[in-house]
C-alpha cells in the first residue's frame, strides 16, 4: 500500500514536472522605449509638430506626465491633445498626421526604408538579435504588441533586429491601449490551444499596465503578468517604476535586456 503511495505519489510529480516543462511561457513586447529609444524619434516629432503648429514646444516631462494619464498611447492624439490644452489653433487628425509624419518618416511610410531621412533613422536599439535567440532557447515563445505604425514596427524588427516575420500586432490591428484585445488575440495565437504557465507584457508606460489588468479582467483564466521598465529617457528610474507598480505593475526592471537573467535565475511570477 505505501509502496504503490509513494509510486502515484513519484509519477504525480513527475507527470507536474513535465508540465511545467512543456506548457509554454509567452512574453510579449511593447516596441517604443522597450526595443527602441524613441526620446530622439517618435517623441522629437511630437515635440516639432506640436511646436509647428502652435509655435510651443513641451517639454519632456509635459509629454510624460500627459502619458502618466493613461489615455495617450497614440502620438498623434496625444499632440492634438497638446494642441488642445495649450489653447491654439488645432489642425485637423489628417493634417497633422501629414506634418507628423514628414517628421518622423521624411519620405513615403509605405516606401522603401534606405530612402526616409526623417527621425526615424536615429533610434537607438535597447536589445539585439542575440536577446530573442537566447528567450527561444529557452523555449518562450514571444512577439510584439505596440501602438505604433506598422511601416515603423516592421522597420526596427525586420529590418534593425533582423527578426524574420516576427508575431506582431501594430496600430490598426487591433483597438488602442488599454483596449487589451490585441494582446489576448497575440497570446492566444502563441499559446496555440494550450495554457501557458505564464504570460508577461513588458511596457513602459501606465497604457501598458492597464492593458494587462484589463486582460486579466477579460481572460482571468490566463495566467497575466505585467513587467514595466523604465524608458532610456527617465532619469528618476525609481521613482518612475515605483509609481507603474503602485498601478498594478508585477515586475519592474531597470533596462529589458535585464530580463534575460531574471528568466535565467528561473522567473516565477
Ligand atoms: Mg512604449
Amino acid at each position: 500500500m505505501s509502496a504503490l503511495k509513494t509510486e502515484l505519489q513519484t509519477t504525480n510529480l513527475t507527470a507536474a514536472k513535465k508540465n511545467f516543462l512543456v506548457l509554454p511561457a509567452i512574453l510579449l513586447f511593447d516596441i517604443d522605449g522597450v526595443i527602441r529609444d524613441v526620446a530622439g524619434s517618435y517623441r522629437r516629432a511630437l515635440q516639432v509638430t506640436v511646436e509647428h503648429f502652435s509655435g510651443w514646444r513641451p517639454t519632456a516631462a509635459v509629454i510624460d506626465a500627459l502619458k502618466a494619464e493613461g489615455n495617450w498611447n497614440n502620438d498623434w492624439d496625444a499632440s492634438l491633445e497638446l494642441l488642445r490644452r495649450h489653447g491654439t489653433y488645432v489642425p485637423s487628425r489628417r493634417a497633422l498626421i501629414e506634418v507628423f509624419s514628414g517628421f518622423y518618416f521624411g519620405g513615403d511610410p509605405e516606401g522603401n526604408p534606405t530612402h526616409w531621412q526623417g527621425f526615424i533613422g536615429d533610434e537607438p536599439l535597447l536589445v539585439d538579435r542575440v536577446f530573442f535567440e537566447e528567450l527561444s532557447r529557452q523555449h518562450i515563445r514571444w512577439g510584439f504588441v505596440s501602438g505604433a505604425e506598422p511601416p515603423s514596427a516592421r522597420y526596427v524588427l525586420q529590418q534593425r533586429l533582423g527578426l524574420s516575420d516576427p508575431p506582431l500586432i501594430a496600430m490598426g490591428d487591433a483597438p488602442d491601449k488599454p483596449d487589451p484585445s490585441g494582446l489576448i488575440r497575440l497570446a492566444e495565437q502563441l499559446a496555440a490551444g494550450e495554457v501557458p504557465r505564464w504570460i508577461a507584457y513588458i511596457g513602459d508606460t501606465v497604457a501598458d499596465v492597464q492593458t494587462v489588468l484589463n486582460a486579466r479582467e477579460r481572460r482571468p483564466e490566463f495566467p497575466w503578468i505585467s513587467i514595466a521598465v523604465a524608458p532610456p529617457h527617465i532619469t528618476d528610474v525609481v521613482t518612475y517604476n515605483r509609481q507603474l507598480q503602485q498601478l498594478g505593475a508585477d515586475h519592474t526592471l531597470g533596462a529589458t535586456r535585464d530580463l534575460l537573467p531574471m528568466i535565467q535565475d528561473g522567473f516565477t511570477p
